[in-house]
């Protein structure tokens, strides 16, 4: 697929309106809508670019982990041991004939079928697709200037299945960003990525009423997404343990230079390194336990799991979101050990490759 670009002129004309708007107001929403809107002028990924040493990194890391110690112990219940682990590396996805067209016309009908305010403010997002929606082959990401209300969304192709989860995804945080018209924060909110993989899940199963032939390829995906949470929460558990001695070392971690001389690595491998930090691990497990639950509760009440989305994208805090899943009767880790089992017997059935381990 040929890659496609957003509209400078208009990201252009945002930057100038806003760089005046901070010019009268001093209010420092303009101020990080002016650097969101640079970066993405000069092609670069600020998620994803961080100057930041290995040590700044590290302490970061560790401040908030220790802010969450409490949800860790939803994370060492699910530290299972599963033959996933020895299948997971030997998973290849089928190249697929994806167009934009194709994709698009999924990621419209998905999100008009889930309906109500989510399917308003997904329309509403996608009609500026010529403008703010772009593909390419790097990692996917979406922005949100709120101060502007709008979203750039950057959706990473490799003509696989993963497209369309990938569209999905961004576009379940576009919404959600709109919806609750805040810029995304880990730092306060652990579980953000709950609403994007929850949608995930919801397509997964839409996918495959939708093509036909896919659902071998949605097997995968869901196989892949076992074992990926499975070896998440395993190193979650292990920084656990760690960070029990971290406040002693501290001082000694190295830079990143320092990093990059001990394990010979490139700048490159060193940020790739810093992007695969523990804290991310930890908000994509944590919200998929959470993401699977909601997902079963949708499969028997859809409505209200839709409700109770909208209420927790509202929520700053996980503990709120945690108090709103139990006012539900959801309990993290219900159906996780369901959702490993259901993925590996399809699997299993379908003998995907030759069952040998
Ligand atoms: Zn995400």
């Amino acid at each position: 697929m040929e890659d496609k670009e957003w509209n400078r002129k208009l990201l252009r004309a945002q930057l100038l309106s806003c760089k005046r708007n901070y010019r009268k107001t001093k209010n420092n929403i303009f101020l990080n809508d002016i650097e969101a809107l640079e970066a993405l002028l000069d092609d670069k990924i600020l998620v994803f670019e961080t100057d930041n040493n290995f040590k700044q990194k590290l302490e970061d890391d560790i401040n908030i982990a220790n802010c969450y110690m409490d949800y860790y112990t939803a994370i060492q219940r699910f530290y299972i041991d599963s033959a996933f682990i020895k299948i997971f590396p030997r998973i290849t996805y089928d190249r697929l004939d994806n167009s934009i067209q194709i994709l698009t016309e999924f990621l419209s009908d998905f999100y008009n079928k889930i309906g109500g305010v989510w399917a308003k403010y997904f329309n509403d997002t996608f009609r500026h697709r010529k403008d703010n929606l772009a593909f390419g082959k790097e990692r996917s990401w979406s922005i949100f200037a709120p101060s502007i209300d709008y979203c750039y969304i950057y959706s990473g192709n490799d003509g696989s299945i993963m497209d369309y989860f990938n569209l999905v995804h961004e576009y379940a945080h576009a919404v959600s960003d709109r919806m609750n018209g805040r810029p995304r924060c880990y730092e306060n909110n652990i579980l953000l990525e709950t609403i994007p993989l929850t949608f995930e899940l919801i397509a997964a199963d839409e996918i495959v009423d939708f093509f036909e032939g896919l659902d071998e390829e949605v097997i995968k995906y869901n196989i892949v997404n076992c074992a990926t949470i499975i070896l998440s929460a395993r190193r979650v558990v292990k920084f656990t343990n760690y960070i029990g001695h971290a406040k002693k070392i501290l001082p000694f971690i190295p830079t990143m230079l320092d990093m990059m001389f001990y394990t010979k690595s490139s700048l490159k491998c060193a940020k790739k390194i810093l992007q695969e930090a523990h804290i991310e691990r930890l908000i994509y497990t944590l919200s998929f336990l959470v993401a699977i639950e909601l997902y079963y509760f949708y499969k028997s009440d859809p409505e209200k799991a839709l409700n109770i989305m909208e209420a927790i994208n509202q929520l700053y805090t996980p503990d709120g979101i945690i108090q709103t899943l139990e006012d539900n009767n959801i309990m993290i880790n219900e159906h996780s050990e369901a959702f490993v089992n259901d993925s590996f017997e399809s699997y299993y059935i379908k003998k995907l490759i030759p069952f040998d381990i």
